[in-house]
């Protein structure tokens, strides 16, 4: 089997081929979006878009699910944007990147576990996982 990756809402497949395909929309500017297609392998953080759409540094953006629409930004770690993998075995974990253009950081969650962290901005997300459960809800 695969590594697959889904939307946590409708469970599309949002990997075809080499690419997960996203629809991105800049927060500031919502006359700005496109299709993204992001490279599967975690901590490979080059991205394609058609040239008429560029991902700029800093600016956030929303993601959606181009299956259904719903957007995929997290509501519960702000910033970060979360997307379902699924792997060989069919284990699933929940994918955090994040959605302001420029920021190179990958979380791999399962059962509330941090299993891989990585990019070089990962730090900055820290904060969201490193905190013991029961100290969450002070947050
Ligand atoms: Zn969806």
């Amino acid at each position: 089997m695969a590594v697959e990756f889904l939307c946590k809402v409708c469970r599309g497949h949002l990997k075809v081929k080499t690419s997960i395909i996203l629809t991105a929309t800049n927060l500031k500017n919502r006359s700005e979006k496109g299709l993204v297609f992001l490279d599967p392998e975690i901590g490979n953080y080059t991205h394609t878009t058609h040239p008429s759409f560029q991902i700029k540094e800093g600016d956030e953006y929303i993601f959606t699910c181009p299956v259904c629409n719903a957007q995929l930004n997290s509501m519960k770690y702000l910033h970060l944007v979360r997307i379902l993998m699924k792997d060989e075995e069919g284990k699933e974990s929940s994918i955090y990147f994040s959605g302001i253009g420029g920021e190179k950081c990958t979380y791999k969650i399962r059962d509330d576990r941090v299993e891989m962290r990585t990019g070089p901005d990962a730090v900055i997300y820290n904060k969201y996982f490193d905190v013991p459960e029961e100290d969450r809800k002070y947050l």
